[in-house]
């Protein structure tokens, strides 16, 4: 704590030394405006609640339909009703706007009828508030006996039910046509081995008094709660600070609050500025709400209400108003870029100015790679006007501090840092705990560029060049060929398990860059020859590493040759992999300017780019939704978890992820522009949101990923930004180290 606090000094110091910051400090809780936000200084660390998740089950779905993440069963003549044995959401009557969960059922004799609702674990969703209460509110639409309603139990993680409860017990004030509230010890929940909020996997609701009637409940903000929550008593009315209105959506701004007493902003909607409905529920600290109208050319007002733990309310904040209308292609795609961009700046991680690896994902944890691509998007941010360079020069500035004082493993940076302290979170497994190559080459990618952007010759710009090529000389590249006489970069080494992990990497995927860095490094270089000889290596261990990874022989010579809906492959793995590999390492270093042995990469990428769009039109596996406009198979969120997805049949699981199709658009312009307008008018409903669109939706599950992550939105602006101008790829390929890197590897061609 100590070092950290001094850090914390050191930078305050700095940052007033400058006099580039101002700040507020409103007391016990502290309002900000987005300004004040980038200072970090209000981030309350002492505040251990902030950086916790409350267990709930269920608050509202993206998706309408049969809640993915439920599961029905029933034995006649009991019933439930359900949606492909899913529990129904139910969007006109709901606690937390804009939805709940509809348990309509009949209860009889020698039958039975069970509804559970299950934890959507995600990525980095954890540090979970410690909770000894299972809460919720209760609607009761029908005219049901307090016997007929259902009865409780929970799922352990060892996948077991406790004995169930009556819920009947537990509602003193018994109403019908009105939200209650429930709140469950969970002690009295008999044979169980959950001991921890966390140990709970599922709440099932499950038949109870055998009446035969239809009956009709309804289930909202499912959670578990620590039982000394008391209401906070809100002062303050939310300040909204503007609406702005697009296509079809319209994001609502107010001023952002960091602080575990305020639970919920609360987002109410009118089109005619006196009949105001509740549409959302968003984080304080977010700062702001997209909400998807679908309407063009439409004037809509806004107000907002703070909700704490109790769901107790504030009063309502000022109104604001926005027309939405209808945009050119180009508008849109700069609205795609402003959001996507908007997720480095507004929602990076305040003290070290980085990029979050999921949102919402721990509210601490930087992902190194991600953050180097943020910083790419950070400055499409200035070139198209989203903020000021010297908005952006405070952030870097704040950015090189930061990495200047974080852990590094032979100049090398971990893949997952705390934003607050600058130390490794091994949070992939305990030997992932030292440098990671690949992830260090992404945010050299993002640093190289800034070091070419800003190019002025005053203190704060050299502060930042500076510290960028003191970053990039203290990699020692060749350190991590393990042997001297090695071929191959490895990905990790640790200070503790050495090289453990023992990944040697080797093409076609996405981290050409590494190699590529690594031979234009001005201090640790390692040979040129390492191009061909590791990443493009043919020796029989770089086959069989190939044929691992792809589940095929078809490219495992780094080559491949073979012909793919018409497009012949020249270099890549099955049919060419996901799309990721044509983005991470092209997002600054111009594939233009790299042709080797066997291809150039531009035409390489694109090829990729047309077999992933033929073969979602082809669609093998026949989903019902695929075809022109929907199509972009990569690595991406899942119904079923984080997964690399591909187009070949077996890999293909009906999962869509936007940055697929939109991070490709220098290499498909059309058909990328096709995808950006159905992803935004036909599914923007439950796809767009405050950080453009979520990271993947897949219809046959009726599923929408809760998240967006930070390795695939920086490349929907980045990736724009170089089909509409190549200005990052000419930022990057303006450090002369890269000119001399192509020219060893072109020398080593025989
Ligand atoms: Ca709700």
């Amino acid at each position: 704590m100590k070092h950290f606090k001094d850090r914390i000094w050191l930078i305050l110091v700095f940052i007033l030394c400058l006099s580039v910051m101002s700040f507020v400090i409103k007391g016990k809780t502290s309002g900000f405006s987005f300004m004040n936000y980038l200072s970090g200084i209000n981030v309350p660390f002492e505040d251990t609640a902030f950086f916790q998740y409350p267990r709930i089950f269920f608050e509202n779905s993206l998706m309408e339909g049969g809640y993915f993440y439920s599961h029905v069963k029933y034995k006649s003549p009991g019933w439930v009703e359900n949606e492909n044995l899913k529990i129904p959401v139910d969007s006109e009557i709901f606690f937390t706007p804009g939805n709940s969960l509809k348990l309509k059922y009949v209860s009889r004799q020698g039958g039975y009828w069970d509804a559970t609702i299950d934890y959507n674990n995600w990525r980095g969703k954890d540090h979970f508030e410690e909770g000894n209460l299972l809460a919720f509110k209760l609607f009761i639409r029908t005219e049901t006996n307090r016997e007929s309603l259902p009865f409780i139990s929970i799922e352990s993680k060892d996948s077991v039910f406790s004995e169930t409860i009556s819920l009947r017990k537990y509602l003193p004030a018994y109403r019908t046509g009105k939200w209650l509230t429930v709140s469950i010890p969970l002690k009295d929940f008999q044979n169980t081995s959950v001991r921890h909020s966390d140990d709970i996997i599922g709440i099932s609701f499950s038949q109870g008094k055998a009446d035969g009637n239809t009956n009709e409940i309804y289930i909202d903000q499912l959670e578990i709660t620590p039982d000394d929550e008391t209401t906070a008593n809100l002062k303050n009315a939310p300040h909204l600070t503007r609406a702005s209105g697009y296509e079809r959506h319209v994001d609502v701004y107010w001023d952002t609050l960091y602080s575990s007493q305020y639970r919920y902003i609360e987002i109410y909607r009118s089109e005619d500025g006196k009949n105001f409905q509740g549409v959302g529920i968003s984080d304080p600290s977010r700062g702001l709400f997209t909400d998807y109208t679908g309407i063009p050319n439409q004037k809509f007002y806004y107000r907002a209400k703070w909700l704490d733990d109790k769901y107790d309310s504030s009063e309502f904040s000022n109104t604001v108003d926005t027309l939405t209308h209808l945009m050119s292609d180009s508008a849109l795609l700069r609205m795609v870029q402003e959001a996507s961009f908007r997720y480095y700046w507004n929602g990076a991680e305040p003290n070290s100015g980085m990029t979050l690896e999921d949102i919402p994902g721990r509210k601490h944890m930087i992902a190194t790679g991600a953050s180097g691509f943020g910083m790419m998007a950070v400055i499409v941010g200035v070139k198209r006007g989203f903020i000021s360079r010297q908005q952006a020069v405070k952030r870097f500035t704040r950015i090189v501090h930061f990495l200047q004082n974080a852990d590094k493993f032979h100049g090398a940076f971990s893949h997952f840092i705390d934003g607050r302290t600058g130390k490794v979170i091994p949070f992939f497994g305990k030997y992932d705990d030292g440098g990671d190559l690949v992830e260090t080459s992404f945010l050299m990618e993002g640093l190289l560029t800034a070091r070419q952007f800003f190019d002025r010759n005053n203190y704060a710009e050299k502060f930042i060049r500076d510290g960028i090529t003191q970053l990039w000389k203290d990699v020692e590249w060749n350190w991590y060929t393990r042997f001297p006489d090695s071929n191959y970069l490895y990905w990790h080494w640790s200070p503790d398990y050495a090289w453990h992990i023992n990944h040697r990497f080797v093409g076609f995927n996405e981290a050409m860059i590494t190699y590529l860095l690594a031979i234009a490094s001005p201090t640790y270089a390692i040979k040129p020859d390492l191009y061909y000889k590791g990443w493009a290596s043919q020796t029989p261990y770089a086959q069989q590493y190939r044929i691992n990874w792809g589940g095929t022989k078809s490219g495992s010579m780094y080559t491949n040759g073979q012909t793919f809906y018409g497009i012949k492959l020249k270099v890549g793995v099955s049919s060419g992999g996901p799309l990721f590999f044509t983005h991470y390492s092209y997002m600054g270093f111009d594939p233009h300017a790299i042709s080797d042995a066997y291809t150039n990469y531009f035409e390489n990428n694109r090829s990729i780019a047309l077999i992933n769009y033929r073969y979602c039109l082809e669609n093998p596996n026949r989903f019902d939704y695929y075809g022109k406009g929907v199509w972009g198979i990569t690595a991406s969120d899942g119904p079923f978890g984080y997964n690399a997805h591909e187009p070949v049949a077996a890999r293909d699981d009906g999962t869509i992820a936007p940055t697929g199709a939109i991070s490709s658009f220098p290499y498909t312009p059309e058909q990328s522009m096709e995808a950006l307008k159905v992803f935004y008018r036909r599914y923007g409903k439950f796809l767009w949101g405050e950080y453009g669109f979520r990271d993947a939706f897949n219809l046959k599950y009726n599923w929408c990923a809760q998240i967006y992550m930070g390795l695939n939105q920086a490349p929907q602006a980045v990736m724009i930004e170089n089909y509409r101008s190549g200005f990052i790829w000419d930022l990057f390929m303006k450090n002369p180290e890269m000119k001399k890197a192509l020219d060893d590897i072109r020398q080593d061609v025989h």
